[in-house]
């Protein structure tokens, strides 16, 4: 930062003091402290927020590649935890020894037929011009898949597209045997690990996954890429992990403590999360190389690339590709940073906020403009104690470690912390790469729906100041698009999937293309995600008014009639899929409807605490009738979760929030009876079909488990 900017800072520090000391000898000539709200909209105002100091967080977090098990990544979190400890949190680190594994040596050449000679690839990410970051290019590790499968593929190589179930289908039907081959997949579509898992289905020895321009180009002129603009360069790789499980693979469904029991290397290949195949990413440049080698049918229109692209077509071969990966499994130490701040009147009730500190490169949009603004919001929180503000209830701020390989650091906290959080944590909000570039988008368990737009709708809008940040995510429709949780794509998952917490997860900005790259650095924010670094303080402030909201109010802004028309929606279009197949829906529309009036009902007994109060507040008479309803209003969404959890995959116990089988990013509803759906399609029999029927049951019984804990009264 620019010593003037630093000058600008301090003058718009002292302001604020000045405000705030203003504003605290107002509240003292009233008398009474001022009410909650006050300090709510106090925290999203300008004498509070701070991009100078988001921008700094940045690119203090970001000057060096920090991944997982690093000795940087470490230093990151000793930073964390300055800062939560200057803002006065309290804040200690949980460590964790898990396994992570790293590239040792890599290989890819490629046989053309003649007169093309055989290539080798440098697998290289190349600097930039002007790259600062040039001097650190070499702690970046060597591009890789966390996980990958050590060893050798030499075969003819196959274009299957994104490498989804559909493209193996339509594959088969073009007559194209896979079996023997390495696949070229192209990024963009489904989780890679579930590339690379598909691929080895199909028969296939290896895989290859690049970077196509198609999805991650887009500039023209000289402008075609970054520095220049915001694309990938023709040498940018998207590494990252192939896991399909969540949390140290070694440990699965218990925390990765000091001498704890670890299953085998044989036991983790048994559960079928480790590919069985290696793979490596790939640039775009490498890919197309490799393109032109192959031959035989033309691909269709949707499967070719950019107007600059080769060809595309199928194969098998000519092109013979030999790939070899060698990576080491070592249990590497890794850091959550957790920073409390202890509630006044209910210390037991738990508002978490996370968001992970890892990253493949330098992490500038994932995750660390998630962190920048973390840091920012604890900051904020302390001006706000220094002006007398008290949390009603705990608000936690965890920043999660190894996230990339697997949300590892944060599952491992969950599992360890799982009956406390199960009991206290009323609800947990998840930013991960919280700013790539303008507009805002958010996902939820639907009972937090009405709460996160009362919120955008008094954040200024970052990128035009005449509306709010609901006004932009709502657009031209009447309502704002919000995503649910059942995707692998974060650590909410722990939170939502194995234990039944309310979860929110946002961001502003729609898709980076150097996801994952060696060019997520600060200067790509500075160009193209944030230049002013407003987008940063508009995460932070939608991020905390919402914990705000839900650690400070007396009753929680739950509305559980939201997810009532969620699961009526899900419940429809579940009709259409088994139309036919002799199952009721029957139980699952009734338990919905019972749902329903259960929301409804613990609505107006809302009301009516609300009225028997009076304009004088009791509270202390109260106390107990609102921290029962409230306890309702927390424990319903655990009334979601079973304890056998999905069929064949015991550690989601959600019924209604999970990803789907075949792609980890993909976020269904009723995962169970999809799956069982799935099956029952393949086999047809008449018991593929029953099991159908009894995970439409499990789900109805969910519902009404929801609804009995909102009741709150004994059958
Ligand atoms: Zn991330």
């Amino acid at each position: 930062m620019a010593s003037s900017k630093k000058l600008k800072s301090m003058v718009k520090m002292g302001i604020k003091i000045l405000l705030l000391a203003v504003v605290t000898s107002f509240s003292f000539l009233l008398f009474s402290p001022p009410p909650k709200s006050f300090y709510h909209t106090l925290f999203i105002s300008t004498a509070l927020s701070d991009n100078v100091s988001a921008a700094q967080h940045l690119w203090t977090l970001t000057r060096r590649p920090h991944v997982a098990g690093s000795e940087a990544n470490a230093e990151a979190a000793a930073y964390v935890l300055s800062i939560f400890t200057s803002c006065n949190i309290k804040a200690h680190i949980a460590s964790y020894g898990v396994s992570l594994t790293y590239p040792v040596s890599r290989s890819l050449s490629l046989n053309r037929p003649p007169p093309d000679p055989p290539i080798t690839f440098s697998l290289r990410q190349e600097i930039y011009d002007g790259d600062p970051y040039a001097d650190v290019a070499d702690q970046v590790l060597p591009t890789f898949h966390g996980y990958a499968k050590s060893g050798t593929a030499t075969g003819s190589v196959v274009y299957v597209n994104y490498g989804r179930v559909e493209d193996y289908v339509m594959l088969k039907e073009m007559g194209v045997n896979v079996s023997g081959s390495v696949v070229l997949a192209r990024y963009g579509k489904i989780y890679r690990g579930d590339i690379v898992h598909n691929a080895f289905e199909a028969g296939a020895i290896g895989a290859l996954i690049f970077t196509d321009r198609k999805d991650y180009g887009g500039g023209s002129g000289d402008a075609r890429w970054f520095p220049d603009d915001k694309w990938m360069p023709p040498s940018g790789v998207q590494v990252g992990s192939v896991y399909d499980g969540v949390g140290d693979p070694t440990t699965p469904g218990w925390a990765s403590t000091e001498g704890c029991e670890r299953i085998s290397d044989e036991e983790v290949d048994k559960t079928g999360y480790i590919p069985r195949i290696p793979s490596l990413p790939i640039s775009a440049q490498d890919g197309h190389t490799i393109m032109r080698s192959v031959e035989g049918q033309v691909a269709n229109q949707d499967w070719q690339g950019d107007k600059d692209a080769p060809v595309y077509r199928i194969g098998p071969g000519p092109g013979v590709v030999n790939l070899s990966y060698k990576g080491e499994s070592v249990i590497a130490t890794i850091q959550n940073v957790i920073g409390v701040i202890t509630g006044t009147e209910e210390p037991d009730r738990f508002v978490i906020l996370g968001n992970h500190r890892d990253a493949w490169t330098f992490g500038a949009v994932d995750p660390n403009s998630g962190t920048a603004a973390l840091l920012e919001l604890a900051e904020r929180l302390e001006k706000l104690r220094k002006g007398g503000w008290k949390p009603r209830r705990t608000i936690v701020l965890c920043n999660w470690d190894a996230e990339e390989y697997g949300l590892i650091g944060s599952t491992e906290w969950v599992e360890e912390n799982r009956e406390m959080l199960a009991s206290r944590v009323v609800a947990y909000l998840n930013v991960d790469s919280a700013v790539y570039g303008a507009g805002f988008s958010a996902s939820a368990t639907p009972q937090l729906d009405e709460l996160l737009k009362q919120a955008t709708q008094q954040v200024k809008d970052p990128d035009n100041s005449s509306q709010t940040v609901y006004d932009s995510w709502v657009g031209s429709s009447n309502s704002p698009v919000i995503g649910r949780l059942g995707g692998g794509g974060s650590d909410y998952s722990a939170f939502v999937q194995h234990i039944g917490v309310p979860s929110a997860d946002f961001s502003f900005g729609e898709g980076y293309p150097v996801y994952h790259s060696m060019y997520d650095d600060f200067v790509w924010m500075k160009k193209f995600g944030d230049p002013l670094f407003q987008r940063h303080v508009a995460a932070a402030s939608v991020w905390g008014l919402v914990a705000l909201r839900l650690a400070d109010e007396e009753f929680l802004p739950f509305n559980y009639l939201s997810y009532v028309s969620e699961l009526q929606k899900s419940a429809k279009d579940l009709k259409d899929k088994v139309s036919g197949m002799g199952i009721t829906l029957i139980p699952l529309f009734k338990a919905i409807e019972e749902l329903a009036k259960a929301a409804i009902k613990i609505d107006s007994e809302k009301k009516a605490i609300i009225e028997s109060k009076g304009w004088v507040s009791i509270w202390k008479k109260e106390h107990s009738r609102v921290r029962e309803l409230n306890d309702r209003l927390m424990m319903a969404e655990r009334a979601f979760t079973d304890r056998d959890g999905l069929a064949g995959r015991p550690w989601y116990k959600h019924l209604i929030y999970a990803p789907s089988k075949h792609n980890d990013y993909g976020s269904n509803s009723f995962p169970g009876i999809e799956d069982a759906i799935e099956e029952a399609k393949n086999l047809n029999t008449a018991e593929s079909w029953l099991t159908v029927q009894h995970e439409v049951w499990r789900v109805s019984r969910a519902v009404r488990h929801v609804s009995l804990v909102l009741n709150g009264e004994l059958t």
